[in-house]
């Protein structure tokens, strides 16, 4: 069997149980073996029938003397039984189950586990499960009664009992098999892989279960790693589409008219840059950096140096609204040094200055920023050096678009606030070079954040109106993608805001504004002219409005907390005092974490031991693999999985078994839209 086969390929697996599985995200038989319990249910203990207590939870192993359909005086149907073993009797009862009158018969040997109580005076196994024996089986082998029984999570239609059976018979074919993807390796413990499934699956004791899971979790990420070593293996056998010169006095004096000092750790990425760009194999590098560390000026400086040999860059941002903002802030940034910048406003649609063109022209300019529209065909993209990708996670796709079908690739430079903790990165994105911005642009003082009860709900909108300034307020996170519902939300809270803030002007942004309405409402409360700004969450990534320095956000708890800190990051970014008032009817301790942590690394890592495992601080929905099995503490395995990954990446041939989960990747699967 290979694990790396669909799950259809499996005997009484169908096309609509592979549906439901992939509910569960069981593509593999893999995935299947590593659909893990979430608990046990202790039925360990055989209790003789006579010994049996009211109340208590009990396996009891016996066989059948008698069964029945009655009917109670209520008009129930009910299935009564007579079970005996060499302690005595007891009496069963089950509901609704007249088929169990032909599964068991008299004389059948059972094991039953269920509750104990009252019926007709007397104590009764209630609803039991049960499991039949065959008679004379010496070693009984129970999987639902009698032992820990692991629950797995569900969805309709799977329940546990079936998936127990399921990976329980997939279990005793791959004890019979030869098949081990993960033979070959040193072991971190000494448990082999198939034992290591038997004990997290099937446990003797819980005591197997936390060795095993760690087993399987260092497997989990040494199959991350490798997959993120053999891309930057293929990433750097493509050929490089230009080589740059790097001219140190002109990007000096490009630094030296920014209208401040570069952090340390700014420096010290376009170090890191440098390095990169004047070597002969395109650059593929991560710049992470919190939401207002100033990644951008980095990525503007890098672009200049593109500039300086002639080629040109594209700079793609994953919403029309940050790519306007970031034309805006280059074209000022490149202006005094004439490059001209672009902004692609549509597939077809370019503007330089104020002026529209065809997207057609695009090659007369060196600098275009845009969304995915930057892959449009219509785009003359013949001379580029340098791609740049803001806040957008599915870069595997988009760099793979972006190298040429002429196998050759432009240096690339990926940059995220999602402040992922450096060893988890090198993971995760282990095919890239990372730089951190571990420092702020100096004189930002931490956003003081409240969670406000109800209570002082009207306390807080005078103290807004008092403070003078800007203010954001976001509406509920409603659904995923801005649905009609919290557009009717947005415009109901902002007619509500209206008469509170009657001295005010108020702006209205929501998803299903005009791209130009939305640009307008923008631009007028980045001039000034509107106070405050009644928002559905788009405005949570990369808006750069220094002036605003309140955020108030509505219904905090529907958020998730990388959601929360990126929205809080949109104010904080001057030198003044800016707050964050956090309206939750029921306040969680994920949300007071706000209060006290204004890092988000620090919360990403708090989020991460709370948490567990599975999806690292909200990355999910931008198409970063996650963790099944690792947790915060195997973490610690990172650096003795890189070593097994380096080791194991040019034996994959000879390890077909691994080599082919290695190719069976998700990253893969993810289209661009
Ligand atoms: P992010 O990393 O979230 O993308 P930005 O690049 O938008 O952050 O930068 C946030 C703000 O900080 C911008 O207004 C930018 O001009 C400013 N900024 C960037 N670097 C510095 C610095 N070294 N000193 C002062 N201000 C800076
Ligand atoms: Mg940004």
């Amino acid at each position: 069997m290979n694990p790396a086969s669909l799950v259809t390929a499996l005997s009484g697996i169908g096309p609509s149980l592979a549906k439901k599985l992939e509910k569960l995200e069981i593509n593999t038989v893999f995935d299947l073996l590593y659909h893990l319990p979430f608990r046990y249910l202790d039925r360990s203990l055989i209790t003789p029938a006579a010994l049996v207590q009211v109340g208590e939870l009990v396996t009891i192993i016996g066989q059948i003397d008698s069964i029945t359909n009655i009917r109670a005086k209520s008009g129930k149907m009910m299935q009564k039984a007579s079970l005996s073993d060499s302690s005595g009797k007891i009496d069963i009862i089950w509901f609704y189950q007249p088929y169990l009158t032909r599964t068991l018969k008299p004389n059948q040997k059972v094991s039953l586990s269920g509750k104990v109580d009252f019926f007709n005076r007397r104590p009764a196994l209630i609803s039991p499960d049960y499991e039949l024996l065959t008679p004379n089986s010496e070693s009984v082998l129970l999987l639902h009664t009698g032992r820990l029984v692991p629950i797995y999570p569900e969805t309709a239609g799977l329940t546990s009992k079936w998936l127990r059976t399921k990976i329980h018979s997939l279990l005793s074919e791959l004890a019979s098999d030869r098949v081990e993807p993960f033979a070959q390796r040193v072991q971190p413990s000494a448990l082999g892989w198939k034992q290591a499934l038997q004990n997290i699956h099937f446990p003797q004791n819980l005591d197997q279960v936390q060795p095993a899971r760690q087993r399987l979790a260092f497997d989990e990420l040494l199959l991350l790693q490798i997959r993120a070593l053999k891309h930057k293996q293929q990433w750097q056998a493509t050929k490089l589409a230009h080589s740059f010169a790097i001219d140190q006095e002109k990007i000096l004096q490009f630094i030296n008219a920014l209208p401040f000092n570069l952090t340390p750790s700014q420096n010290q990425a376009l170090k890191d840059i440098l390095t990169d760009l004047s070597a002969s194999v395109p650059m593929n590098r991560l710049l992470e950096g919190d939401v207002g560390s100033g990644k951008t000026v980095v990525a503007a400086t890098t672009a200049y140096i593109a500039y300086l040999n002639g080629f040109q860059t594209l700079f793609m941002a994953p919403t029309q609204i940050l790519a306007s903002q970031h034309h805006a802030t280059l074209s000022a940034l490149f202006k005094p040094f004439g490059i001209e910048v672009g902004l692609i406003t549509s597939q077809s649609k370019l503007k330089i200055n104020n002026s529209s063109r065809s997207a057609s022209e695009s090659s007369i300019l060196k600098i275009i920023v845009g969304t995915h529209a930057l892959l449009s065909q219509t785009l003359q993209l013949n001379e580029v050096g340098l791609v740049i990708i803001d806040e957008q996670h599915r870069f595997g796709v988009v760099q793979r678009a972006a190298a040429s079908a002429r196998g050759q690739s432009p240096h690339v430079l990926t940059m995220t606030a999602t402040p992922i903790p450096r060893t988890i990165a090198l993971t995760l994105y282990g095919d890239l070079d990372l730089s951190l911005l571990t420092d702020m642009p100096p004189g930002r003082l931490p956003v003081k954040t409240w969670v406000v009860p109800e209570s002082k709900r009207a306390a807080a909108y005078e103290w807004i109106k008092k403070q003078q300034t800007q203010a954001f307020i976001v509406c509920p996170f409603i659904e995923e993608s801005e649905t009609l519902t919290s557009v009717k939300s947005a415009k109901s809270e902002y007619a509500k805001l209206a008469k509170i803030f009657s001295e005010s002007n108020l702006g209205l942004l929501h998803g299903k504004l005009q791209t130009k309405d939305k640009q307008q409402v923008i631009t007028k409360f980045r001039a000034g002219e509107y106070d405050i700004l009644v928002t559905t969450p788009i405005v949570e990534v990369g808006i750069d409005i220094p002036s605003a320095t309140i955020m108030v956000i509505e219904g905090a708890d529907r958020f998730g907390l990388a959601q929360l800190h990126q929205l809080r990051g949109r104010v904080g970014r001057s030198s003044s005092q800016s707050y964050c008032l956090l309206f939750s009817p029921t306040p969680s301790d994920r949300i007071k974490a706000l209060e006290t942590m204004t890092s988000g690394f620090e919360l990403a890592e708090n989020d991460l031991k709370l948490r567990g495992a599975g999806n690292i601080y909200g990355t999910s929905q931008h198409g970063v693999p996650n963790f099944k099995i690792a947790r915060y503490d195997d973490f610690s395995l990172i650096p003795h999985v890189q070593k097994e990954a380096q080791r194991l990446l040019p034996k994959l041939n000879e390890l077909p078994l691994l080599r082919d989960l290695v190719e069976k990747d998700k990253i893969d699967l993810i289209q661009p839209n």
